[in-house]
C-alpha cells in the first residue's frame, strides 16, 4: 500500500467493499517509474542536468494519463502520490485511461523563455519511448501551461516523424488543443460545487467563497463562481491575498495580474494578486480561517495541516488541488462536522475535457465550446451526484466515497481478467 494515502482510507476501502487480493497488489506500487537526467543548455553556453521524473502507476484502465509539473520540490515520491491520485481520479471519472504523472526538479521562474522552452523539448526527448498515445499521454500541471504543452507535441512529433496530437493535451487550440481546456479545472469544481449546494438547498447569492492560489486552477474557478452568483470575498496566491467583504471582482484581479506577462510575452508572471490597490490585503495564511461557507484550496499539497486546521472555519472544504488538505488533517476537520470535497473529484475536470482533447487528436474532429461544456458538466455532475448518494447511503466522508467508486472500477477490470478468486476455482 503506497505509504502517502491514508493507509487507514485505503484499508476501509478494501474490507467494507471485499476488494480482490490482486487490486490490492497491482495498487501497492507503481507499475513505472522513469528517473532521466534532463539537459538544459542554459543561455550563458553552460550545461545543467536536472533531475526529471515519469511515473505511470497503474494502467488497467487505459494508457496512464497525469501533468508535468516544473516545481524545485519535485521528486520521486511526489511524483509517485501525484501519479496514484490520478489512478484513481480517472477510474473515478469512468475514463479510459490509468494514472501518471512527470516532473522536473527546477525553479522556472529563473529561466528565461528560451531555457524554458528548450527544457520543455530536452525533457520530451529523455522520456519519449514510455510516452505517446496510447501508452501515456501527458498533460500542464504546476508551471507548464499551453505553450510548453504545444513545444512538448512538436517535440514528439520531430521525433516521431509525424504529427501526434494525441500524444499530449492541453496544447494551444491552434495546435490541436480543445476548446474550453484552460477553464476545466475550475469549471469541473463549479458544477460539483453547485450539486452539492442543490442538495444543502443553498442559493449561490448565499454563498461566500475564498480561495487560495489565485492560479490556472483557483482563477478560473473564482470568475466562473462570481459569474454563477457566489461571492467570492477573498483570493491568494504565493505573493499574498485580498480581500472585500462585499465580495471582488475576479476577472478584473486576473486581468491585472496577467497584464504584465501577456505585455511581455513572458511564460511566468511574479505579479500578485496584492498588487492591486482596490481591495484590502491580507497576510495569505489568514485567508485560510476566514468566516466563509466555501474554502476553495487550489494552490499546492499540504497546505491545510495538523498547525493550521484548527483555524479552519467555512463548513465545506473544496480541493482543487491535489493534496491540499493532509491526512491528520482532514480527520480533523471530519471530527469537526466540516465536509471536505476532494481532490480526485473536485479538480477532475481537466482531465476530462484532456481526455476530449485527446479524442479530437486521434479522430481528426473539433467539438465547439459549447459541446466540450455540455459533456462536461453531464459527467462532473454525474460523478459528483455518485459521490454525493454513496456518502449518503453508506454515512461515510466523500473522500471515501469517491475512493470506493474508483478502486471498485479497477477491481472489476482486474477480476474480468482472472483473479485469485477465479484461479483458485
Ligand atoms: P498555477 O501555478 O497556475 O497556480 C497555483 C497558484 O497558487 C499560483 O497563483 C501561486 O502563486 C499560488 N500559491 C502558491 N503557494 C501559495 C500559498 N502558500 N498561498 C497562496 N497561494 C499560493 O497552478 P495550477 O495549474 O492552478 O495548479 C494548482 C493546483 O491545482 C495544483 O495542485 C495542481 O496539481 C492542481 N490541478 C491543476 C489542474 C489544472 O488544470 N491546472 C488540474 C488538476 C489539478
Amino acid at each position: 500500500m503506497p505509504d502517502f494515502t491514508p493507509p487507514a482510507l485505503l484499508d476501509r476501502v478494501y474490507q467494507t467493499l471485499d476488494i480482490n487480493a490482486d487490486t490490492q497488489a497491482a495498487l501497492s506500487r507503481a507499475t513505472q517509474t522513469l528517473s532521466v537526467g534532463v539537459p538544459l543548455r542554459r543561455d550563458d553556453g553552460s550545461l545543467e542536468v536536472l533531475s526529471g521524473w515519469r511515473v505511470q502507476y497503474d494502467t488497467t484502465l487505459g494508457p496512464a494519463k497525469g501533468g508535468i509539473r516544473f516545481h524545485p520540490d519535485v521528486n520521486a515520491e511526489e511524483t509517485t502520490e501525484l501519479a496514484f491520485w490520478m489512478t484513481i481520479k480517472c477510474a473515478l471519472m469512468d475514463l479510459p485511461y490509468g494514472g501518471g504523472k512527470g516532473g522536473v526538479k527546477v525553479d522556472p521562474k529563473k529561466l528565461s523563455p528560451m531555457e524554458v522552452e528548450r527544457l520543455a523539448r530536452s525533457y520530451v526527448r529523455a522520456v519519449y519511448d514510455s510516452v505517446g498515445p496510447n501508452r501515456d499521454i501527458p498533460a500542464p500541471d504546476v508551471n507548464t501551461d499551453a505553450r510548453v504543452m504545444g513545444w512538448m507535441v512538436d517535440k514528439y512529433s520531430n521525433i516521431a516523424r509525424r504529427r501526434e496530437p494525441a500524444a499530449i493535451t492541453g496544447k494551444p487550440i491552434c495546435l490541436g488543443g480543445s476548446e474550453g481546456r484552460t477553464a476545466s479545472t475550475g469549471q469541473g469544481a463549479l458544477h460539483v460545487l453547485n450539486e452539492w449546494m442543490k442538495r444543502q438547498e443553498k442559493a449561490p447569492e448565499d454563498t461566500t467563497i475564498a480561495v487560495q492560489g489565485f492560479g490556472n486552477a483557483g482563477a478560473h474557478f473564482a470568475m466562473l463562481a462570481h459569474q454563477a452568483g457566489y461571492k467570492v470575498i477573498a483570493v491568494s496566491d504565493s505573493g499574498g491575498a485580498i480581500h472585500a467583504e462585499d465580495g471582488l471582482d475576479p476577472q478584473a484581479v486576473w486581468q491585472h495580474k496577467n497584464a504584465e506577462k501577456e505585455l511581455k510575452g513572458m511564460v511566468y508572471c511574479d505579479s500578485s494578486v496584492c498588487e492591486q490597490d482596490d481591495y484590502d490585503t491580507l497576510d495569505k495564511g489568514k485567508l485560510l480561517s476566514l468566516d466563509v461557507d466555501v474554502l476553495a484550496l487550489a494552490a499546492l499539497q499540504n497546505a491545510v495541516t495538523d498547525d493550521n486546521v484548527g483555524g479552519v472555519q467555512a463548513p465545506l472544504v473544496l480541493e482543487l488541488a491535489n493534496g491540499p488538505v493532509t491526512a491528520d488533517a482532514d480527520a480533523t476537520l471530519q471530527d469537526n462536522g466540516q465536509t471536505v470535497l476532494p481532490d480526485v473529484l473536485v479538480n477532475a475536470g481537466g482531465v476530462t475535457v484532456s481526455y476530449y482533447e485527446w479524442i479530437q487528436g486521434r479522430t481528426g474532429d473539433r467539438w465547439s465550446a459549447d459541446e466540450v461544456g455540455d459533456r462536461l458538466k453531464r459527467r462532473m455532475t454525474g460523478a459528483a451526484k455518485d459521490v454525493f448518494d454513496r456518502m449518503e447511503e453508506r454515512d461515510i466522508p466523500a473522500r471515501e466515497a469517491a475512493y470506493g467508486i474508483a478502486v471498485e472500477r479497477i477491481a472489476n477490470a482486474i477480476a474480468s481478467r482472472g483473479d485469485e478468486a477465479y484461479y483458485r476455482g
